[in-house]
């Protein structure tokens, strides 16, 4: 494994705190706040900041040249409109603490994942991390607030292996796995979620499925995709969804171990969706409430969503109109006209 393992540069992203009195709407932006795909699972996104730099972040968190601005929400607003959320859709509502970054980076983490659980409707919190930051205390107070199951991306068990798929000298796989035991002895469900990038951790995934096997943790395998502005492995081989599942067929009888996860294995059900309020092509105004997540955006805000609008040289606190590009789960994408 050829790839260089890469520090964070030393320049800080803009980091937006979203607060209530901030005005800017938890609905609309892919980098924080509140994901609905029309299920009876929301993602919660506190926050865009990451610890790590994986070769093959399918986000690029930590590359500044393409996200120059980070964002943290609190957590009593975030649970505020989750809660209202929560409501619409019903019993039996699933939460993923996910990120575009590691979710865990957000200094309240755990008592909004606590918080979260003591909302009527919502049956299961599933927090979704790179595992670093889990220490002892941290997983007995997840436990104390009855989190429901942790999902750890471990791509090897080899530690100088881990820190080039990490990216940075400083991950430690030891200090994780030593969580993730001690976290399934005091009784938390964990699924383990390694990324198997072709050609570059083929055989650490056959070590990830023998150490979580042993231990009795779920395995969930991901798919190594890049996209527009995904990070890149220069030695991994593209893959066919048709080579990717006979793998895993190939590995689940080498190790009697279930490796794919569906999404009934989720409990996941169609649900009504929050509503989608501006159309692909309409025009509307935004104000201009913060600096957006990629490049040349900033974010406006109109009928209460968040719209990342590319190439605005506009202020915060300006008025710009504005025409919609992209509306997919009420995540808007705009340009300037
Ligand atoms: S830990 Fe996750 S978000 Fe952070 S760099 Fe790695 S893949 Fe990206």
């Amino acid at each position: 494994m050829k790839e260089e393992i890469v520090q964070i540069e030393k320049i800080k992203p803009k980091l937006v705190n979203i607060t209530k009195e901030s005005g800017i709407p938890l609905i609309g932006c892919i980098a924080f706040g509140i994901i609905d795909r029309g299920s009876n699972l929301l993602q919660i996104r506190c926050t865009s900041s990451c610890n790590m730099k994986c070769g093959f972040c399918s986000t690029s968190a930590n590359s500044f040249d393409i996200h120059p601005t980070n964002y943290i929400v609190d957590i009593n607003y975030l649970f505020e409109e989750t809660k209202k959320i929560a409501e619409l859709k019903g019993k039996g509502v699933i939460i993923f603490l996910d990120s575009v970054g590691e979710p865990m980076s957000h200094p309240n983490f755990i008592e909004l994942g606590g918080k979260l659980k003591t909302i009527e409707e919502v049956e299961e919190v599933v927090v979704i991390t790179n595992g670093t930051f889990l220490s002892k205390e941290k997983i007995e107070k997840l436990k104390e607030y009855g989190l429901d199951r942790i999902n750890v991306s471990l791509h090897s068990i080899d530690p100088e292996r881990s820190k080039k798929l990490f990216g940075m000298t400083s991950y430690d796989v030891d200090k994780v796995k030593d969580a993730l035991v001690y976290a399934g002895k005091i009784g938390l469900n964990i699924m383990v979620t390694p990324v198997w990038v072709p050609n570059v951790n083929d055989k650490d995934i056959e070590e990830v499925i023998k150490f979580s096997k042993e231990n009795g943790f779920g395995i969930g395998l991901q798919k190594y995709e890049t996209y527009r502005y995904s990070r890149k492995m220069k030695k991994a081989k593209k893959q066919t969804y048709w080579k990717f599942y006979n793998k895993i067929k190939e590995w689940e009888k080498a190790y009697d171990i279930k490796l794919k996860v569906r999404a009934e294995d989720l409990n996941v059900e169609k649900r009504e969706r929050i509503p989608e309020v501006i159309d692909i092509g309409e025009k509307v105004y935004a104000d201009i409430v913060c600096n957006g997540w990629l490049t040349g955006q900033m974010i406006g805000k109109a009928k209460d969503r968040c719209i990342s609008v590319n190439e605005c040289n506009k202020e915060i606190g300006d008025k710009v109109r504005v025409k919609i590009i992209e509306n997919k789960n009420n995540i808007y994408l705009a340009e300037c006209v």
